[in-house]
């Protein structure tokens, strides 16, 4: 295991050589997946913390796709979800018709996915997919229900703890680190 390189970070889960090799399988998966043309395929990442992983996925995904961007206010400066997510940021892109895939950056208790799935659905999305860079099941309060013949992929299975880095922030702050690690717990207790 990598020894942490920042003072906050107790420990790395992923380096940044970990997380690369694994974004490419779900890339190839994918590519695999979706191949084969129409409806077209809208990425749709959830801001601000998949930036990262979205930029790495879709530079490996070897099929035409648009890009959009969603942001869904479900956490505050916390480390809990409030349970009561919001599109705040909608879509530019008309999903009516299109396969779309959700990419995110952690799957805790389902909330916010869910709200977005809904949402999705109902634009007319024939399918909605989602790809989470990390999934904490132990933590699930709702099961996601995907739409039309929407697959779930995920990077890491990831221990109940609180994580930073790669996309994903403390207070937004630790988003620029290239590998994820876990939160000193003083840092926010
Ligand atoms: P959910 O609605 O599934 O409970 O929460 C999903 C959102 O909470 C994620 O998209 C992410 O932004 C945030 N989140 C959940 N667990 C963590 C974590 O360990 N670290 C960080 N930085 N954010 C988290
Ligand atoms: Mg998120
Ligand atoms: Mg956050």
């Amino acid at each position: 295991m990598a020894s942490p390189s920042h003072p906050d970070i107790e420990r790395v889960l992923w380096t940044e050589d970990d997380i690369l090799g694994r974004v490419a399988e779900l890339a190839s998966q994918i590519s695999l997946d979706f191949e084969g043309g129409s409806p077209p395929l809208v990425v749709v990442g959830v801001a601000t913390g998949a930036f990262l992983f979205l930029a790495d996925i879709v530079k490996r995904i070897s099929l035409p796709l648009r890009v959009d961007f969603v942001r869904v206010e479900s956490y505050g400066s916390g480390t809990e979800s409030n349970g009561a997510p919001r599109i705040s940021s909608d879509l530019k892109l008309d999903v009516e018709g299109s396969r779309v895939l959700v990419v995110e950056d952690i799957v805790d208790t389902g909330h916010t996915l869910s709200a977005l799935i809904a949402h999705l659905r109902s634009k007319g999305a024939v399918s909605v997919s989602v790809c989470t860079f990390l999934d904490k099941p132990a933590r699930r309060k709702v099961r996601l229900e995907l739409v039309g013949e929407g697959k779930f992929y995920r990077g890491f299975e990831c221990p109940d703890c609180f994580v930073v880095g790669y996309g994903m922030d403390f207070n937004e702050l630790y988003r620029n680190l290239p590998y994820v690690g876990v939160l000193k717990p003083k840092l926010y207790s």
